[in-house]
């Protein structure tokens, strides 16, 4: 029997794609295990040349693909889906290599992802345009056309459905795309673009480049053929590519970092609040922007809560993806482990104790100790997301206070909120100054809910009912009748 590993090997391959053909480069980027540091293969460092040619492939074939029948288009991502769910070992075996992530949270992820490719393809049924009588007289009607060839990059944390999340959409409206993967995980995309090829995507619809980011986003970001951009990954880069996309005027998404507050009151179940704050936080080990930044907890309970919260998380077992039991991996690099270091660091100086955990796990390599702590000051973590497995509980006096703080921060991705008070939980999820409000729950996250964010979290909406409206340019044609 294959084991899931070598499913995962079996759909590796070291090539980008452009117009349908495997592209090879001179020079080669490395891919490592995060759990060993071992290199699983290597990608092609691609340039300026190679990018321009996968935007001219995305061009060409943009003419066809946009007029083709949306049913059609819908068959293809079902079809895409159908493999995307044969392969989910594979697929699932080869982010956990190159991500890192235990073998059965990847799984998850590939059900995730799938889950927008299964979505789109009824948005794609779903095209509609509406009718109205003009005041003059005309009959107007409108169509939802495809907004053009799109660049899409990604990050390294949700290797599958950071992408299916856009090319979902983009292929329900009849975009094409230059995919641009994140270098620590580029293999999943390339995967995902083989099957779509099986799928009977034409040719140039899905090109997928891989190499130097400012050089591909630079190419990407200045081509006037390239008319969208959508971009996952941190604020500083989705910025820099704003502005980049300004001088060519491109429609843009960006779904960017966030610092995401989770708010615990006195009348909450503080079992259940314990236990989704640990399937919010430590998914990934900590490294998703949803997930819980800061824990403000109310004082007369916030001793009893990180009590159990950090029960539940002495209790996680730490290890590598294909490890029994394991629930959280290693960090991807080295240098996300020094950041938690210098937060649990802070945190400490202000006086902040340590429930559990509390520095490098002893494997050692990129792996750190899952970890609570109670008390210290807050302002570090509304600035700065610390994507690692550290959690943070600070206790707070009154509902005004705790939303003043929540809502203290340049991000505005997701917040929580754990109380039996409804009329509360309406009243603070209206206040919170974020795109996504989880209450009484830890995870938000599905192809049906919009996700997105405010302020410094980026702006645009992915899934959901909202999310092919980022690939759609409302087209109006005026009826003179007689
Ligand atoms: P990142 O450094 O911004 O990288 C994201 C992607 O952008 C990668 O493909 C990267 O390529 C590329 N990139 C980097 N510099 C670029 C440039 N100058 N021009 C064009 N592309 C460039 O972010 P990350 O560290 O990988 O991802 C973590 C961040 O993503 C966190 O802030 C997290 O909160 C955010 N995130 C947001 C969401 C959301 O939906 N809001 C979801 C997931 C993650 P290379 O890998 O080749 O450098």
């Amino acid at each position: 029997m294959t084991s899931p590993r070598d499913a995962g090997l079996k759909l590796l391959r070291e090539h980008a794609l452009i117009a349908g053909n495997p592209v090879t480069g001179a020079s080669r980027i490395a891919v490592d295990d995060p759990a060993t540091g071992d290199v699983i293969g290597h990608v092609p460092d691609l340039g300026a040349a190679e990018t321009e040619r996968a935007i001219t492939a995305a061009a060409d074939a943009f003419p066809d693909w946009s007029r083709s029948d949306p049913h059609a288009r819908a068959q293809i991502l079902r079809d895409w889906a159908a493999l995307v769910d044969e392969n989910t070992d594979g697929l699932a075996a080869l982010m956990a290599l190159e991500n890192g992530k235990p073998f059965a949270e990847a799984k998850g992820e590939v059900a995730y992802a799938n889950g927008f490719l299964k979505w789109f393809a009824g948005e794609a049924e779903r095209l509609l345009g509406e009718t109205q009588d003009s005041p003059l007289g005309h009959l107007i009607l409108t169509f939802r056309q495809a907004v053009g060839p799109c660049a899409l990059i990604t990050p390294w944390n949700f290797p599958a459905a950071m992408l299916t999340r856009k090319l979902g959409p983009a292929f329900a409206a009849g975009c094409t795309a230059v995919v641009k993967p994140a270098s620590q995980t580029p293999f999943t995309a390339i995967a995902l673009a083989e099957l779509a090829d099986r799928a009977g995507l034409p040719k140039g619809v899905l090109n997928v480049v891989t190499g130097d980011a400012a050089t591909i986003g630079g190419v990407l970001t200045a081509s006037p053929l390239i008319r969208k951009l959508s971009f996952t990954g941190s604020t500083p880069v989705g910025r820099k590519l704003a502005e980049q996309c300004a001088p060519t005027l491109k429609r843009v998404s960006m779904e960017l970092g966030g610092a995401a507050p989770l708010i615990v009151f006195t009348d909450a179940d503080l079992e259940h609040a314990a236990e989704e704050t640990v399937k919010g936080k430590f998914r990934n080990a900590g490294q998703t922007c949803v997930c819980p930044n800061r824990v403000y907890v109310e004082a007369l309970v916030a001793a009893e809560y990180a009590r159990v919260l950090a029960e539940k998380v002495a209790a996680l077992t730490v290890g590598g993806a294909f490890e029994d039991g394991v629930k959280v991996g290693p960090l991807i690099e080295d240098k996300a482990l020094d950041k938690v270091e210098a937060h649990l660091a802070a945190l400490k100086k202000d006086g902040a104790k340590v429930l559990t955990g509390g520095g490098r796990h002893e494997r050692g390599g990129r792996f750190f100790q899952p970890t609570v702590t109670l008390g210290g000051d807050d302002a570090l973590f509304r600035e700065e997301e610390t994507f690692g497995p550290l959690v943070p509980v600070f206790p707070f006096e009154s509902e005004d206070e705790v939303v003043a703080k929540a809502n203290d921060s340049p991000f505005g991705l997701a917040s929580y909120l754990f109380t039996r008070d409804l009329d509360r939980a309406m009243r603070i999820g209206r206040r919170i100054e974020a795109g996504m409000c989880g209450v009484n729950t830890g995870l938000i996250s599905t192809p049906v809910a919009p996700f997105g964010g405010v302020k410094q979290s980026g702006y645009g909406r992915e899934g959901s009912v909202h999310g092919i409206d980022e690939y759609v340019d409302v087209k109006a044609v005026t009826l003179a009748l007689k």
